[in-house]
């Protein structure tokens, strides 16, 4: 493919820049040689006979050296960069297309901030390894083969000295590099820890502001920042000690040549021009060890998001799509939970024993106190987590028997939480239905009465939200996204406290809308307030998990039990029926 090729093109050009880079010792001592032995230079031995003759190759082939090594630069960040944008960008691509498709739950506990470290943060170190990281590292293993190569031809035997060095070397690297991973991967943590933080207290900057919480808040981050500092400051202290610990053991190796070296010039077994070649190799290689240190931390670091990312794309999914598909994705069917008991943690059950059934095309409303169950058994229906106990079917179906994508196209859901996407408020509308046309988009709106206000806006439809757009307030996203269900059309449509911030002639008027929507529809609304369900066909009234009521709205009143109570103290008579 041409993504293999540029692949293969960026290591070959890396590699040819790190052999150019190598190459100066070289022309330095073809430089000395050209000087000092004049006639037996190779040179001479190659054809130029003259002084004039031997300078001006001289002259031809640094020049022709340096311009081509700039050349090869050039080439090397190019493709280097290209190839590392590709690289980005399809890992990204991978990674997302992924992580969307994992169980909501897996996703949800997890938290933005840990998906985003590893979609950003450890992507953009694979990035910034491909491009520049290999540079460092090439450069070090092409001045190790001209070196070597040098002491082969100049001097076997001071080259075999050199190799003593090669263990301890070795063995340094081994006992640095471990500990240096380790402090290089908690520091990476503690900064992921801390970033989190910060953006979780901006995003509750209001809340923050009128608690007068900032100062705590300031020390808290602090505690955190110097958490930072002191596991960075142990990183730091192993990396620095790395690069100077491997030059002193090469610096041997450097005493040796020159000492061992001069002494060979001295009685005549060994050039001039080789010794200085040798030296001024060994000390290129202990510069390039010494750029390559960063390298070190870097290839830590890049090996550590390595990791996390193919550990992403290694997990799996923790519910399994079934094989069935509903009978029909335009009618509604009967809902059932029988016996159904769930925990999120299984040692403490959310929901114990749920009987409920939902006829096709009825209005049901589920109330209770907060923290009662009912959006747990949403979650349940839309499958984004299995019960422990007893089965959630629809049409007869069980839903772990359908495709998940059918299950979830069968479903249109309002959330207590509503996010809006960055993109008009018309992408937003349209999320589940990216076809709609505009005709439809604005009947949704009208019905979920989101039309005027959207309308009175100066780029109507096409307003953008998110990043940098408009921000609305709870009730106008409520609006959105109950149209956003509406267009959707579902035969199934769940809204779970979905007009709660909506006052009650707008909520009555959207009640309205939804009544004449009803047709083949089956509606499951989870509301607090009792007005909003009042119509509803069945009213299950939940507490602590279970269902201790259930019937009409007036059947209720007659039970004169918790919902008559609840509608007492709701509706301001709780005094009125307390005098009575
Ligand atoms: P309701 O919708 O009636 O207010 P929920 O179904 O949201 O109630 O919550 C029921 C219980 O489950 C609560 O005690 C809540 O703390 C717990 N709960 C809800 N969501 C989660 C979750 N994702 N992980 C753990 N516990 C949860």
């Amino acid at each position: 493919s041409q993504y293999s090729r540029l692949r293969q093109r960026a290591i070959a050009a890396s590699i040819a820049d790190g052999l150019a880079n190598a190459v100066p010792p070289l022309l330095v001592g073809l430089a000395v040689s050209t000087v000092a032995n004049p006639s037996r230079s190779l040179l001479a031995r190659v054809g130029f006979k003259t002084v004039a003759g031997r300078l001006g190759a001289l002259g031809v082939i640094s020049a022709g050296y340096w311009v081509g090594a700039s050349l090869l630069e050039y080439y090397r960040e190019r493709t280097a960069s290209e190839l590392a944008d590709k690289v980005r960008r399809d890992l990204r691509v991978r990674l997302y297309d992924h992580v969307q498709r994992l169980d909501v739950a897996t996703v949800e506990q997890q938290g933005t901030g840990r998906w985003m470290a590893v979609l950003d943060g450890d992507l953009e170190e694979v990035h910034r390894f491909v491009r520049h990281g290999g540079k460092p590292l090439m450069t070090i293993g092409s001045n190790v083969v001209v070196v070597g190569g040098t002491f082969l031809t100049v001097s076997p035997l001071l080259g075999l000295i050199q190799l003593f060095v090669i263990p301890p070397v070795l063995i340094a690297s081994q006992r640095m590099l471990k500990p240096l991973r380790a402090r290089v991967i908690a520091s990476r943590d503690v900064g992921e820890q801390l970033s989190g933080m910060i953006s979780g207290n901006l995003a509750g900057i209001g809340t923050l502001a009128s608690f007068g919480a900032e100062d705590d808040q300031a020390e808290r981050v602090r505690l955190a920042a110097d958490e930072q500092l002191d596991v960075s400051r142990e990183a730091n202290r192993v990396e620095a000690a790395y690069v100077p610990t491997l030059r002193a053991i090469i610096g041997g190796g450097f005493v040796t040549t020159v000492t061992l070296g001069a002494a060979k010039v001295m009685n005549g077994t060994m050039s001039v021009a080789g010794l200085d070649t040798m030296a001024y190799g060994q000390l290129r290689l202990m510069s390039a060890l010494a750029r390559g240190g960063t390298g070190v931390e870097e290839f830590q670091r890049t090996s550590a998001a390595l990791e996390r990312i193919y550990s992403t794309l290694d997990l799996q999914s923790s519910l399994e799509s079934g094989t069935q598909s509903l009978p029909s994705h335009t009618r509604a069917g009967t809902i059932e939970f029988r016996d159904v008991s769930f925990g999120y943690d299984p040692r403490e059950p959310v929901l114990d024993g749920i009987d409920l059934r939902i006829e096709a095309g009825s209005m049901v409303g589920i109330v209770g106190a907060s923290g009662a169950g009912k959006s747990t058994l949403l979650k349940l229906l839309m499958r984004f987590y299995d019960p422990q106990n007893g089965s959630v079917t629809i049409d007869g179906l069980d839903v772990r028997e359908l495709q998940l994508d059918h299950l979830r196209q069968a479903l249109s859901v309002v959330p207590q939480e509503i996010t809006l996407f960055s993109g008009t408020i018309r992408d937003n509308i349209a999320l589940g239905r990216p076809g709609a046309s505009f005709n439809d988009i604005r009947a949704a709106a009208e019905a979920a009465r989101a039309h005027d206000f959207i309308a009175a806006l100066p780029d109507g439809y096409e307003t953008r939200l998110g990043f940098g757009g408009l921000t609305l307030s709870g009730g106008q996203r409520q609006r959105i996204a109950i149209a956003r269900a509406l267009v959707a059309e579902r035969p199934y449509l769940l809204f779970d406290e979905a007009t709660s911030s909506l006052d009650h002639v707008t909520e009555a008027a959207i009640q309205r809308s939804l009544e004449q929507l009803r047709v083949d529809r089956t509606l499951l609304i989870v509301a607090h307030r009792l007005s909003t369900v009042r119509h509803a066909d069945v009213i299950y009234v939940m507490e602590e998990g279970r269902i201790v009521e259930q019937g009409s709205h007036d059947e209720l009143i007659a039970q004169s039990g918790v919902y008559a109570s609840m509608w007492r103290i709701q509706t301001g008579e709780a005094g009125a029926a307390g005098a009575a």
